[in-house]
Parts: structure tokens; C-alpha cells; sequence
């Protein structure tokens, strides 16, 4: 791991008298994926978007590659990939249509079919949004984070509501995009996901982070300190059935 891309020092948010985020700080390494878990109304949102320079912050430091969030935000916008609401999505446009509209909001020339070969999308370039699949509407959500070839991006919930093939093809698509050299900030409240995905996790909850390691440690740890589940586990699930069944390809057509 090379060095700090995003620092957050002492970071705290009120929404009128209720203490949201309660003066957190982390780092996040470049190339890394970073994942925030924690339970609905733990603040994952709130952090990701003021980070994002969506929302205002409290108070609070925060640094987004050398960049003081304070001082200059609109240099943060240029360097960070943010999924646009999927209903900003104008249902009568065509994907190529969508990625043309998108890339003149970031004042970008864009390759549609190169971005929608990237996620796996060439063949609906003509498709309209409103006719993708769960799984192949966040696969173009992630491609309109890209357009404007950021350093990071930040993925709010990406695979909520998807079944398992389509989450595993997700999975598999942030990793290459990680792959590719692009720091990845996820938030989630599936651990199976935190597990698989990221290299580092923090815990919220309630506006705090209660822990921050790799899941390798922080399991090693658990088990380390005498703790042993109240009952084993078969070597398989349902899901892993399910996969197993109807297999891992791409599916979610
Ligand atoms: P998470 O993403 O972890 O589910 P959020 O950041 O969305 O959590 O919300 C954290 C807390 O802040 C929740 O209790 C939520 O109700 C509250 N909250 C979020 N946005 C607002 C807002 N605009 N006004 C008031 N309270 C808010």
C-alpha cells in the first residue's frame, strides 16, 4: 500500500441538534478499497457525501489528495467518480445518449462503447435505461462514475436489491476497475461483501467508528481471543447452492 489519498481528521456532522457523525477520522491508501459497514443510521452516507463535497461538514479536516477540502472542493469534483442517482437516468434516453449527456456535465470527451465495454454493456448501447436489468443498471451506474477518468470513486450501497449472480458480477467489475489503478470507497451493510471486497473496513455505528483493520485481522482477532461460534457451520450455503445451480456467469440480461 503506497501512500494516503484521502485523510478525514476529527470529522463531525449535526442535522440541527442530532449528532450524526461524531468526530471520526481515517485514511484511506491509494489503490485500496476502502469499505464503511455498518448498520442503516450509522452515518456511511453522511461521511461519503461530504467527503464528496455534496454536503457540508460540521467540522473537521478532510484531504482528498493533497487537496483541502475547504479551500478548494471544485479540485476535489475534477479528481472523484460519484454514482449519479440512477433516476437522473432520463428514461427515453439511449445508454450512448446518456453517456454523451453525462460527459458534457463533466466537460469530457467520452468513448461510449469503450466506457460501456468496460462494464459489460456494449450490447444495450441502444437499450434505454428504463429497460436494464437490476444488475445491469448499477453496471452502467458504475460506468458513469468512470467518465471522467477519476482517481477515486465512491460506491453508495452498489449492490443493494441485486440476487447473487449479478452482486458476484459487481464484485467482480470493482475489483478490475481497482485493478486498473483506481482507489474504490464502497459503503455496505452486507458483510459477505466487506469480506470479499475490501482490503480495509471501518465499522460505524451510531455516528462512531468502532473498529478499523483488514476483515483477515479483525476475524483473526475475534477467534484469537477465545471466541468460537456457538455452532459450526456446514461447509456450504444456500447461496452457495444457489450459485452452484444456476451458475456464475453473467445472467442479470
Ligand atoms: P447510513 O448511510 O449509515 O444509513 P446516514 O448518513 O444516511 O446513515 O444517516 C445518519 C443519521 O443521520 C441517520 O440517523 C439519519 O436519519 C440522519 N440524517 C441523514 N440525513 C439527514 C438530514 N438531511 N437531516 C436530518 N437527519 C439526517
Amino acid at each position: 500500500m503506497s501512500r494516503t489519498i484521502i485523510s478525514v481528521k476529527d470529522l463531525v456532522k449535526n442535522y440541527g441538534s442530532f449528532n450524526a457523525v461524531k468526530s471520526i477520522s481515517f485514511d484511506v491508501m491509494e489503490g485500496e478499497i476502502f469499505g464503511l459497514l455498518g448498520p442503516n443510521g450509522a452515518g456511511k452516507s453522511t461521511t461519503l457525501e461530504i467527503i464528496e463535497t455534496l454536503r457540508s461538514k460540521t467540522s473537521g479536516e478532510i484531504m482528498v489528495d493533497g487537496i483541502n477540502l475547504d479551500k478548494n472542493p471544485s479540485a476535489i469534483k475534477n479528481i472523484i467518480g460519484v454514482q449519479l442517482q440512477t433516476s437522473g437516468f432520463y428514461p427515453g434516453l439511449n445508454l450512448v445518449e446518456l453517456i454523451h449527456l453525462f460527459g458534457g456535465l463533466y466537460n469530457q470527451k467520452v468513448d461510449p462503447i469503450a466506457l460501456l465495454k468496460k462494464v459489460n454493456l456494449e450490447e444495450k448501447a441502444k437499450s434505454k435505461s428504463k429497460e436494464l436489468s437490476g444488475g445491469q443498471r448499477q453496471r452502467f451506474s458504475i460506468a458513469t462514475t468512470l467518465i471522467n477518468k477519476p482517481k477515486i470513486i465512491f460506491l453508495d450501497e452498489p449492490t443493494t436489491g441485486l440476487d447473487p449472480q449479478a452482486r458476484r458480477n459487481l464484485w467482480d467489475l470493482i475489483r478490475e476497475i481497482r485493478a486498473q489503478g483506481t482507489t474504490i470507497i464502497i459503503t455496505t451493510h452486507y458483510m459477505d461483501e466487506a469480506e470479499q471486497l475490501c482490503d480495509r473496513i471501518a465499522i460505524m455505528d451510531k455516528g462512531s467508528i468502532i473498529k478499523l483493520d483488514s476483515p483477515d485481522k479483525m476475524i483473526d482477532e475475534l477467534v484469537n481471543s477465545g471466541f468460537e461460534r456457538p455452532k459450526q457451520t456446514k461447509a456450504a450455503n444456500l447461496e452457495d447452492v444457489f450459485i452452484h445451480l444456476t451458475g456464475h456467469q453473467m445472467r442479470d440480461e
